[in-house]
């Protein structure tokens, strides 16, 4: 092989590995904007959309027991209660707004958070 050939298939070569870097680089990017575009549509669902309720009549509940924002892996403890998926502005079914998701509160979207329903109480006796 002369010289002049090796130097030009040597120059293709590396003219492939970059065109298939830049592909690789340019889906890179891409996938990273589509998924800031996602992150940025996300939206919470009302309580009304998620079918969310809260009754007073279960404030003094065992909370870790039951159906409960509480024990909802979506739930956080913070402000009175938030959650992760469900906006905590609006009514809820009953019409009620208190501006957060309670710990006695629940909606369709309940997933169980079996770590806090399994989790044992320490019941200290004088
Ligand atoms: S039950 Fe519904 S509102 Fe409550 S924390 Fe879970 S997803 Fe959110």
């Amino acid at each position: 092989m002369s010289d002049k050939s090796f130097i030009d298939k040597a120059k293709d070569t590396v003219g492939d590995i970059i065109d298939k870097a830049k592909d690789t680089v340019g889906d890179v990017t891409e996938k990273a904007s589509d998924t800031m575009d996602n992150l940025g549509k996300f939206q919470k669902q009302s309580k009304l959309k998620a079918g969310y309720i809260e009754r007073d009549e279960f404030k003094n509940s065992n909370f870790q027991k039951g159906f409960f924002c509480y024990n909802c892996i979506y739930w956080i403890d913070m402000s009175g209660g938030k959650c992760m998926i469900v906006d905590d502005k609006g009514p809820d079914l009953f019409g009620k707004v208190s501006d957060v998701i309670a710990q006695h509160g629940c909606c369709s979207l309940y997933s169980p958070n079996f770590d806090e329903i399994n989790k044992q109480k320490v019941v200290m006796v004088d």
